[in-house]
């Protein structure tokens, strides 16, 4: 059965965020560990653990994932260094207490300064997160839509080596994607973008798809989401990832819009739903 879900709300509780998966349909699912636009960051209060583990448990939504805080910048040597660091050590020391797999992460920006100095600050930071968290919590690297750090396959693929951890995953999302001048409309287009995957050696660290239309045009260098079918990625796209031998077996996460304008919704796994071919 394909794995589809959500980016959803913890409001109320982390247990909130699988009743309102269950709600839209969803059987995977992302979810912010704190307030993703402050730094609090995520705590281990053992009760909401438990109310989340038991309905998770219950209505067998897996897997499930944290996404990181839009703030972090891990490339910055300063005060948002040390708060990103900080916010992602909490974070994925959670995770395996909640059966998450691990965090989402946009790693940030060098903000036009792309010296070896800022560099080396970023693979610095991620390798001292991973130092100070357990083993079976995953660190995944989101490809960038904009001018972010993580916008091509090989610049990941150079962070991924350079700090030479197991445990560094990789998470596309089809409008980042689209931002930068990747796009599939067939299983041939797909089949190749795979294969440049498997040439840069990273194919196997892939663990997860955001799935999202795109507001801006292809190669634009700007990442708005859309919903599905709405935007300027088109329906085949989606179809093809959804239904190749080689990315079907995926988690795929919704970001989108939303139709009511409030966020992931029932109506965008459906229609991806519909694209899912019975055969
Ligand atoms: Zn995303």
């Amino acid at each position: 059965m394909v794995k589809l879900g959500a980016h959803l709300s913890i409001a109320g509780g982390y247990a909130k965020a699988i009743e309102r998966i269950n709600n839209i349909g969803g059987n995977c699912l992302q979810i912010f560990s704190s307030s993703p636009r402050g730094w609090s960051f995520a705590r281990s209060e053992v009760e909401q653990i438990k109310l989340f583990v038991e309905a998770k448990t219950k209505s067998k939504i897996d897997p499930v994932y944290f996404h990181a805080s839009y703030l972090v910048n891990l490339a910055d040597g300063g005060r948002i260094g040390h708060l990103s660091k900080t916010s992602l050590i909490a974070e994925l020391n959670l995770a395996p207490k909640m059966q998450i797999k691990g965090s989402i992460v946009h790693l940030g920006s060098f903000k036009d300064d792309r010296s070896e100095d800022k560099y080396r600050i970023l693979i610095k930071n991620i390798k001292e997160i991973l130092e100070k968290t357990p083993n079976d919590s995953f660190f995944i690297i989101e490809n960038a839509g904009n001018r972010k750090i993580g916008q091509t396959l090989e610049e990941i693929k150079k962070i991924i080596d350079d700090v030479g951890s197991e445990r560094l995953k990789i998470c596309l999302d089809t409008c980042h994607l689209f931002s930068n001048g990747y796009r599939f409309s067939n299983n041939e287009e797909l089949g190749a973008f795979l294969k440049k995957l498997s040439t840069l050696k990273i194919f196997d660290r892939l663990e997860i798809w955001h799935v999202n239309d795109s507001r801006d045009p292809f190669n634009s260098g700007r990442d708005r989401h859309e919903n599905i079918g709405e935007g300027m990625i088109g329906s085949e796209e989606f179809k093809t990832l959804l239904n190749h031998p080689k990315t079907k077996n995926y988690p795929f996460i919704i970001e989108t819009p939303g139709f009511g304008g409030v966020g992931p919704d029932k109506k965008n796994l459906d229609i991806l739903k519909s694209m899912v071919s019975k055969t």
